[in-house]
């Protein structure tokens, strides 16, 4: 499976690759948590990144592309793939396809999780991390008591909201999607890889719309 999940901040992307991760045991790649660990290992990309992650902008496609081939590079990624967050710009998506045509490992799907902007901020707002286990919550929807604790791996989770996750920035992403990576819906639609699944309600039920999106 080689697949990108498209879609705004807070549409769910993340949680999904997580459930598919297992089922299609290909790795999850998430661009915004290989930038936050390297700003967590405080590395020289980690330190360029952190003022721009923070402020809701982009990072410079050159850096992502760069972050990008190195990861698909790793054997676990020989088998496929789940992109989260990643392409983000056109630029991306056109260095991303050269990228895969090289390696003979073209894309199979992209996915766009469909959420109206009202729910993404209540679902960015809300979202809370487990600062042991990295399990995501939130607290309107999916509160850390239900199901218990970090599925019992973390008997006090110490939650912990993003710092790109403050209204003030929440904003910004939102507006930074809707310029830069909305016209990615486009860009895949017309080459006939683009699938919409409703992204909104049960975490269940959006899994099982995903999945059949990617059998269809
Ligand atoms: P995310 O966790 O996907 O919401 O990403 C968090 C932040 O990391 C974003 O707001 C950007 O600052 C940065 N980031 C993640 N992925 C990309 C990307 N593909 N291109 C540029 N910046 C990115």
């Amino acid at each position: 499976m080689r697949i990108v999940l498209l879609g705004a901040p807070g549409s769910g992307k993340g949680t999904q690759a997580q459930r598919l991760i297992d089922k299609y045991r290909v790795p999850q790649v998430s661009t915004g948590d290989l930038l936050r660990a390297a700003v967590a290992a405080g590395s020289e990309l980690g330190l360029r990144a952190k003022a721009t992650m923070d402020a809701g902008k982009l990072v410079d496609d050159a850096t992502m592309l760069g972050i990008i081939r190195e990861r698909l590079a790793a054997p676990d990624a020989a088998r496929g793939f789940i992109l989260d967050g990643f392409p983000r710009t056109i630029v991306q998506a056109d260095g991303l396809g050269a990228l895969l045509t090289d390696i003979g490992q073209p894309l199979e799907a992209v996915v766009l999780m469909d959420v109206d902007t009202e729910q993404l901020f209540r679902r960015l707002t809300g979202r809370r991390t487990c600062r042991s286990c990295g399990r995501v919550f939130n607290v309107y929807t999916a509160p850390p008591s239900v199901p218990p604790p970090c599925a019992g791996q973390c008997t006090t989770p110490e939650l912990f909201q993003r710092p790109d996750d403050s209204e003030a920035t929440i904003g910004k992403r939102l507006e930074v999607y809707g310029a830069q990576t909305r016209p990615l819906i486009e860009y895949y639609r017309t080459r006939g890889l683009l699938r919409t699944v409703a992204a909104e309600g049960d975490i269940d039920v959006v899994t099982a719309r995903l999945e059949a999106a990617l059998r269809a």
